[in-house]
């Protein structure tokens, strides 16, 4: 099969079609899991005051050693500023979070101190006020060391500072990162929409008996699925017949989202219509048929406005998938080039390369066939090794090994006898 492209050209070639999605301003809350399109600098320093990191005493000397005892003339809530400086002998009691009052050297935790002679030293310290019952003097459990307990004053980000990225995808750190910078909008790249139609006379939706030769439409739910957890907006068309004008109708629906995924009707059947339909209404053909076990089907093109024939489509471009039937074909078509789509299209850094990780395979296995095959298997961390074990599979339209693979074995092409312990890639699904 010299003429099919690669897995590795297939998906270098959606790439080179494939820019990230115009972006768009965000309010902050609204832009979680999306993707950065602008660098961001902080707006100030943070934390933008010196202060405590625990619940103790502020003291003014670095070099204050166990058993020291000293008086508390004030008291420094979160929220609140001190304008009484320390002096010698003096510690401040202080809250987590407040601002360490001028001529602090440590913060002293609570629990490494202990009241002392609560009655002796009330008359010293008539003028300063405390709240509750409060110690006024007390001892240290341990000696201080100058810093000790203390943010300083930019410890974390100096203002102006560089901090975030184009790509860099809005985890709930970052979003917390930047409310604390104040930043409340941010130019994201939006989630793709992504169409789903199933083709095939056979099919039924799930909520009804099949009857006959009828079957479940499943890939539908299974595409929807992938498309959410890769960060995609699925939008469900349903079920096309195998006939042309309901094909040409639903189709041209699909065409109005960012990428449209059809299942089925790419192959070589009669009523395998999927193809012709797309190059009738304007989707120019990038390839059609891959090395790839499952998978070998897949249908790839590009609709763009210059080639529109139908005036509702008002969508500047769409990425077309024609994914196999066979629902794990669709499966493994999914995951090897419609993730990679969505991943770009959201402004994500991508790799070219698929992102397989070195195992050791479990059991014995036979390949045959002059194409890679993406093989479902469970994975198991042992030691330093991930051990790869191949599923019971009847094949492509083996849902439930599918279902239970952790990974998929990608074997290369090429009949071989593999062995318990021989060095394989695996691909991890999630
Ligand atoms: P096709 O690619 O249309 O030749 O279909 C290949 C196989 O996948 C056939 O056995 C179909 O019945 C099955 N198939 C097609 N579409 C779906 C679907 N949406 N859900 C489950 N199985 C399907
Ligand atoms: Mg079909």
């Amino acid at each position: 099969m010299p003429d099919l492209l690669s897995v590795a050209a297939a998906r270098e070639t959606v790439l080179s079609v494939v820019k990230p999605l115009t972006a768009t301003t965000l309010p902050l809350d609204k832009s979680i899991h999306l993707v950065l399109a602008e660098e961001i600098h902080s707006t100030g320093d943070s934390p933008p005051f010196s202060k405590a990191m625990v619940d103790g005493y502020a003291v003014g000397d670095a070099n204050l050693g166990e058993g020291e005892i000293l008086q508390v003339t004030q008291e420094i809530f979160a929220g609140a500023v001190s304008h009484t400086p320390l002096l010698a002998g003096q510690c401040a009691r202080i809250m987590t979070g407040a601002p360490i009052p001028t001529g602090t050297a440590a913060v002293v935790m609570h629990e490494r101190t202990r009241p002392v002679d609560l009655t002796a030293n009330a008359e010293k310290l008539a003028n300063a006020s405390f709240s509750g019952d409060q110690p006024h003097t007390i001892q240290l459990l341990e000696s201080t060391k100058a810093g000790q307990n203390i943010l300083k004053k930019g410890a974390a980000i100096s203002a102006g500072q560089s901090l975030l990225q184009p790509g860099q995808p809005l985890s709930p750190a970052c979003i917390g990162l930047l409310a604390d910078q104040g930043i409340t909008t941010v130019a994201v790249h939006p989630r793709p929409t992504v169409a789903i139609l199933s083709t095939g006379d056979e099919l039924v939706p799930i909520g009804q008996e099949p009857v006959g030769a009828q079957i479940r439409n499943s890939n539908s739910h299974l595409l929807q699925a992938a498309i959410h957890i890769a960060g995609g907006e699925p939008r469900v068309i349903g079920i096309a017949r195998d006939n042309l004008p309901e094909l040409r109708q639903k189709i041209t629906l699909g065409l109005n989202a960012d990428i449209l995924l059809l299942s089925g009707g790419v192959s070589a059947g009669l009523l395998d219509l999927v193809p012709q339909v797309l190059q009738e209404l304007g989707v120019r053909k990038v390839f059609h048929k891959i090395r790839l076990k499952p998978g070998k089907p897949l249908w790839f093109g590009v609709y763009e406005p210059e080639n529109q024939i139908a005036p509702e489509i008002t969508r500047t471009r769409t990425l077309v998938f024609g994914l196999p039937g066979n629902p794990v074909s669709s499966g493994v078509c999914c995951e090897l080039f419609v993730k990679l789509a969505i991943a770009a299209l959201r402004g994500l850094y991508v790799e070219k390369a698929i992102s397989t990780q070195p195992a050791l395979l479990a059991n014995d296995f036979i390949h045959r066939g002059d194409r890679p095959t993406y093989f479902p298997a469970r994975l198991e961390k042992r030691g330093a090794h991930i051990w790869a074990m191949p599923l019971k599979s009847a094949g492509s339209a083996d849902l439930l090994a599918y279902a239970l693979a952790e990974g998929l074995i990608a074997f290369p092409a090429g009949d071989k006898e593999y062995f318990p312990g021989d060095n394989v890639e695996v691909l991890p699904l999630f």
